[in-house]
């Protein structure tokens, strides 16, 4: 059987993965980026890049890349669909406290292909695709890490394994982790289509979120393509879901007559709310979608995976370069990053979507008119903008360790 020696492999090549992997390499670690695929997926969930993120990239050098690829979403909309009420939120207003203020609306598959590209050319640091990990023996010295290509297994030993192999994690479960929490009893179908809805509304922002007793709406715009996210039955086959009839329902409701509306992708995702009880066991990190999930009303899936891998590679490298405790440091990311999923994402994306679904008897009115004073009050609309871009959480878990 073959075996490599590194000093952090890595389970997963998607963007959480590829951050955390050239964060390391490009500063010299040695590493092994394990991915059951046979390239980063061509996936189209997480489109929306906050602040913060867009500046820890930018210590990658990939940020303008992104800006160049991308589209830069100042604005952001809460819209009625029954009334068309719009209340408008302005990210400029925080360029006093962050050198991006606006989000990037570019599909998550490119930062992990370009990043995968560039962990490649580090020297020191492999890419192996077609490499499932299969399961793992810690020691106390070391963690041996066994994965199947297409022909064979292969073993790695390793200092630490970060698992960035997402929702379904297999080294979350071989470690036994609980992932506690609650599935949305909707489905979530997306669309993508290059109808130019701009042209159906007046003053469409990039990002939409849509508001309604029967059917909220998420309308995203992403270079060439909208998306656009509405809930489904899940007593509804998903076949009859995907079909050509309830496309066209669902554009008709939207624009009037969607019969003529063609789509590029039509996918259906089941929805969690659940964090991992621990993200560290021993020489075993967890992050990203491994260690937690949310739904998408706010776009922090993604970002706070992005977050725990700087967080981590960081400590890495404190204990690596300068010697520091790893079990303190080690320790200390599981507390804060932890801390921020339950306290701040889990928090704030059920807020966010109990907005949308504004079918809850009169709640909805109030929580609307708590928004339109919150967009009016420059202190309170200032504090939503701080939390929504996700910079709030940031400076908050300093605290935490
Ligand atoms: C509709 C929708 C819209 C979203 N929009 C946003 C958004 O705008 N902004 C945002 O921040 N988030 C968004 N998200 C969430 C975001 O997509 C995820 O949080 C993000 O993809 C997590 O990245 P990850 O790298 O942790 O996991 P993944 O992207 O799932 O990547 C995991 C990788 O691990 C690989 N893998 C799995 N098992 C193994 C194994 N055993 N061995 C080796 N490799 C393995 C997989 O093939 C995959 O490449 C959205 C989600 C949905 C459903």
């Amino acid at each position: 059987m073959d075996q490599i020696r590194t000093q952090v492999a890595i389970a997963g090549a998607g963007p959480v993965g590829t951050v955390a992997a050239y964060l390391l390499a490009s500063q010299g670690i040695d590493v092994v980026l394990l991915e059951a695929g046979r390239d980063c997926a061509l996936d189209l969930r997480a489109s929306t890049f906050h602040p913060p993120t867009l500046e820890m990239l930018d210590q990658l050098d990939v940020t303008s890349r992104l800006i160049e690829m991308g589209l830069k979403a100042p604005i952001y909309h809460f819209r009625e669909r029954q009334t068309g009420d719009v209340i408008e939120f302005d990210m400029s207003e925080l360029s006093d406290v962050t050198r991006y203020p606006f989000r990037v609306q570019c599909e998550q598959y490119h930062l992990a292909r370009m990043l995968s590209e560039a962990v490649r050319g580090q020297p020191g640091a492999q890419v192996l695709f077609n490499h499932r990990v299969l399961g793992f023996e810690q020691s106390a010295s070391d963690i041996t890490i066994h994965a199947e290509t297409p022909l064979s297994i292969i073993s790695i030993k390793a200092d630490f394994l970060i698992a960035a192999d997402g929702a379904n994690s297999v080294v979350r479960k071989w470690l036994g982790t609980q992932f506690d929490g609650f599935t949305y009893p909707e489905k979530f179908l997306c669309y993508t289509t290059r109808e130019p809805l701009e042209q159906h509304f007046s003053n469409l922002a990039h990002v939409n979120y849509v508001s309604d007793p029967h059917e909220w709406m998420v309308l995203l715009r992403v270079p060439s393509l909208w998306r656009v996210l509405v809930p489904a039955s899940p007593e509804q086959d998903d076949g009859l879901l995907l079909a050509d009839a309830n496309k066209d329902e669902v554009f008709t409701r939207l624009l009037g007559d969607g019969r003529a509306v063609q789509t590029e992708h039509r996918t259906i995702y089941r929805v969690h709310q659940r964090v991992a009880q621990s993200f560290r066991s021993n020489r075993v990190l967890l992050i990203g979608d491994a260690a937690h999930l949310n739904n998408p009303i706010g776009g922090f899936g993604m970002n706070s995976g992005i977050h725990d891998a700087f967080n981590l590679g960081e400590r890495l490298l404190s204990i690596y370069r300068h010697g520091a405790d790893a079990d303190h440091a080690l320790n200390a990311f599981d507390v804060q990053r932890r801390r921020t999923a339950c306290e701040f994402t889990q928090a704030q994306t059920i807020r966010n979507l109990q907005y949308l679904d504004a079918g809850k008897g009169g709640e909805h009115a109030l929580r609307k008119r708590e928004m339109e004073q919150v967009s009016a009050d420059p202190v309170k609309r200032r504090e939503f903008l701080l939390r929504q871009s996700m910079i709030d959480c940031l400076e908050r878990e300093k605290e935490y360790a």
